[in-house]
């Protein structure tokens, strides 16, 4: 009989299994999750839920009786611990051995650590899983001064939390600028603002030198400029690392992540791997890239469901992602970099605005600040490539909306399916 198995039960290997359903795959599905919890979202940690107090629940990715209704197997708290791609089993850490016919890594990413002096002090913690939510959460209550390390989506929505909680919050960057790799320089001095103007301390161009402690707990953080920082909590959110050690085992093409083709397939016929673990050809950057984004898991995993019951379809979708830090919600489509040119539209003044980036004249991105409807209409233009230009979008009456709905252009894949067929 065929059978699917699926590594991870994160967004990308729950909806994986959902969608091999829709497609009509009729054979077995094995859903292996290392965490012993029903899959539940991730995004929520670190906004809504650590607002809350720690009787909190999480947000479930499917409500419990899924797995019965699909026919998933379904093997909580069970990791795969190796794969032998020339026999297709896989060995799992409750010794079930498996045969498969198709293989997915949806291993997903783990928090990249910090190693200096006094990393292992109680009160150091890190923001992944549920488990490390609600520790975080059960600190939150009792804590008074929180040192977040690292100012990129997590730490930032964090400590916008802490604060509003009225706790003492300082976030150390070594860059010289928050969340400085994934935003324009306009919108990540915006954010800056925000979170100075609601009292969080940032610290830019400083990094974590050492943590000191008493009896064992975290008392102080000390950064590279060897200032001081008094310290019950800290946080730290310096990036993520992909799991792909597994894959590396069995040999298969890895390159900060799992390597795949546009199909998604590795650099063995039958494995395949999506969402924050893979590495894969962006038809919208021309580039390979490693994107970490409910959307990226989620997009992936419809698109894989199709090639895997035999409608071989290449990824093609436009990245887009969300963050909450406060009462701000951030809304970014396409891929920007920080030196891309910027256009602001509409007043930042008023916390409604967006900005538009361009790259040798081509829309790469656009980011906004609470104004969905204004995305929605500048996603669709990114999605559909039409030829918005610097200039009119500093025209008075541009109309994102209106704009949007101008004669479709092809995306990226459908082009490229002219003019070669897909290779998969
Ligand atoms: C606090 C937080 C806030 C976020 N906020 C946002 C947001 O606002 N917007 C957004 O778009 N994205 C956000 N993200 C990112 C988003 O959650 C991830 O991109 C998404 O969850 C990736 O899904 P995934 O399935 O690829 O990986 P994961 O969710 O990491 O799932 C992979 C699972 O596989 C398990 N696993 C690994 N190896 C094995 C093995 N050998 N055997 C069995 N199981 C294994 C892992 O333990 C994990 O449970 C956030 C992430 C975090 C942590």
């Amino acid at each position: 009989m065929s059978r699917i198995v699926i590594i991870g039960g994160g967004q990308a290997g729950v909806q994986l299994a959902d969608s091999l359903r829709t497609e009509g795959y009729e054979g077995a599905i094995d859903l292996f999750a290392d965490e012993p919890h029903l899959p539940y979202q991730r995004p929520p940690l670190s906004k809504d839920f650590m607002a809350e107090d720690d009787s909190a629940s999480p947000l479930p990715l499917r409500a419990g009786t899924f797995f019965g209704e699909r026919a998933v197997q379904f093997h909580p708290g069970v990791q795969v611990t190796s794969v032998d791609p020339a026999g297709q089993t896989i060995v799992a850490s409750d010794g079930t051995i498996l045969s498969y016919t198709s293989l997915v890594f949806a291993t997903g990413a783990r928090n990249r650590e910090i190693t200096v002096q006094g990393s292992e002090l109680d009160g150091v913690r890190y923001l992944r899983t549920l488990d490390d939510a609600k520790a975080l959460q059960a600190e939150l209550g009792t804590a008074k001064h929180v040192v977040v390390i690292g100012a990129g989506f997590i730490g930032l929505e964090f400590a916008a939390v802490a604060r509003n909680r009225g706790l003492d919050v300082t976030v150390l960057e070594f860059g010289p600028r928050p969340m400085g790799r994934v935003l324009s320089r306009f919108m990540s001095s915006y954010f800056a603002d925000v979170h100075t103007g609601n009292g969080i301390k940032l610290r830019l161009g400083e990094g974590i030198a050492s943590l000191t402690g008493t009896g064992g707990k975290i008392s102080r953080a000390i950064s590279t400029t060897g200032a001081q920082y008094p310290a019950d909590l800290v946080v730290v959110g310096i990036g993520v690392l992909p799991n792909s050690e597994l894959a590396e085992q069995a040999c298969l093409e890895t390159d900060n992540g799992i390597v795949v083709d546009a199909c998604l397939r590795t650099s063995d016929p039958h494995i395949f791997a999506l969402g924050d673990c893979s590495s894969y050809p962006n038809a919208y950057t021309g580039t390979r890239i490693r994107l970490e984004s409910v959307q990226n898991a989620t997009d992936q995993a419809r698109s894989l469901a199709k090639t895997l019951t035999g409608k071989p379809t290449p990824y093609d979708n436009l990245p887009w992602f969300w963050s909450q830090q406060g009462t701000v919600k951030l809304q970014i489509a396409g891929i920007i970099h920080s030196d891309d040119e910027s256009i602001v539209r509409g007043e930042p003044a008023t916390g409604k605005f967006s900005v538009y980036c361009f790259r040798d004249g081509q829309l790469t991105g656009v980011e906004s600040v609470n104004s969905p409807a204004e995305h929605m209409a500048a996603r669709k233009v990114l999605e559909q490539q039409l030829p918005l230009t610097p200039g009119l979008v500093l025209d008075a009456e541009f109309d994102p909306k209106a704009f949007s709905r101008q004669s479709f252009v092809l995306t990226p894949s459908e082009r490229k399916s002219q003019e070669r067929p897909a290779s998969v």
